[in-house]
């Protein structure tokens, strides 16, 4: 089972149908189910009639699923039991720090700019706790040890969470929970047994595994998708207007676009309109290249 889970904050930019178009194809060259799930924690970013258009984009492009699981923002109350579980496994603990001490020169920057954790309200005494008068965020302790990944594109890659990210926030402040926590928890109850994305989020994989393991949910197979360049370098993204599919509609047909996307992608040596039925006798995750593709613009502007 796969599954799309957009983030209903804007129309949808090259980058995210590249990986959802990946994501199903994979799914339907096995006749495997596909889930569609609003990521909408964000209340302020997002709103219905994003997902509203986005659910519509997805059609146009031909992109079907088979059932939608309840949005992000509707399950408070079951991230609610999540959360409690992890308290009962006594592996929680309030974090105080703020955003300028979490980012001050202290804490050990790695060189993506991220930063660890480094444990500071880890040993608070119930004083000191009280102390803060604020509520706090929740963090979960990492334990010192090393997650394998296999990615079905990326390859293998090792990970540590004691020295990649430190005790991680599950959550926030003002009570909403992670992404991390969310996506675990609804990939779990959803028997998603295949998580299809964006490169950028392969350091997001180690992080699930562990929260995976918690909660007693089997790890999916990973395919972290390349990410789509400008000839300079730059990455596209939701910035890069024209290129979102609100103006590319206006442009081309779908099969003209999955055409270029699945060149991009490698499984076919011309960028030619191309249906998505044959596009799946294709597909093989073997076909996919692990490095960036460079995608010229002016290919989808002209
Ligand atoms: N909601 C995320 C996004 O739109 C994707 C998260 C995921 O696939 O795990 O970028």
């Amino acid at each position: 089972m796969g599954r799309f889970a957009p983030t209903p904050s804007g129309r949808m930019h090259l980058g995210n149908v590249f990986a959802a178009l990946l994501a199903w194809l994979s799914v339907r060259s096995r006749d495997g189910e596909m889930v569609l799930r609003m990521e909408d924690l964000d209340t302020q970013r997002t709103s219905g009639e994003y997902a509203r258009i986005l659910r519509e984009d997805l059609l146009w492009l031909g992109l079907t699923w088979d059932r939608e699981t309840p949005a992000q923002s509707t399950r408070g109350q079951v991230y609610d039991g999540y959360f409690h579980r992890l308290e009962e496994l006594g592996l929680l603990y309030p974090c105080y720090c703020t955003r300028s001490r979490l980012h001050s020169a202290d804490a050990p920057h790695l060189s993506d700019g991220t930063y660890v954790y480094p444990g500071t309200c880890r040993n608070l005494t119930a004083e000191q706790r009280e102390h803060y008068h604020r509520a706090p965020a929740w963090r979960v302790l990492v334990p010192d040890r090393e997650w394998v990944i296999h990615d079905r594109v990326q390859g293998e890659s090792r990970w540590n969470l004691a020295t990649d990210c430190g005790d991680m926030v599950v959550r926030r402040a003002d009570g909403v929970y992670v992404y991390q926590l969310a996506v675990t928890v609804d990939d779990g109850e959803s028997g998603v047994t295949e998580v299809v994305r964006g490169m950028d989020l392969l350091s997001s994989a180690p992080r699930q595994m562990y929260l995976q393991e918690l909660f007693g949910f089997p790890h999916p197979e990973y395919a972290h998708v390349p990410l789509l360049l400008a000839p300079d370098g730059r990455r596209l993204s939701k910035r890069d207007r024209d290129l979102d599919l609100g103006q590319l509609r206006l442009r081309m047909s779908a099969q003209a676009l999955v055409g270029i996307l699945a060149c991009c992608a490698g499984l076919t040596d011309r960028s030619e309109p191309i249906s998505l039925e044959e596009l799946t006798g294709e597909f093989s995750w073997e076909k996919i290249r692990p490095e960036p593709v460079y995608l010229d613009p002016k290919m989808l502007t002209e």
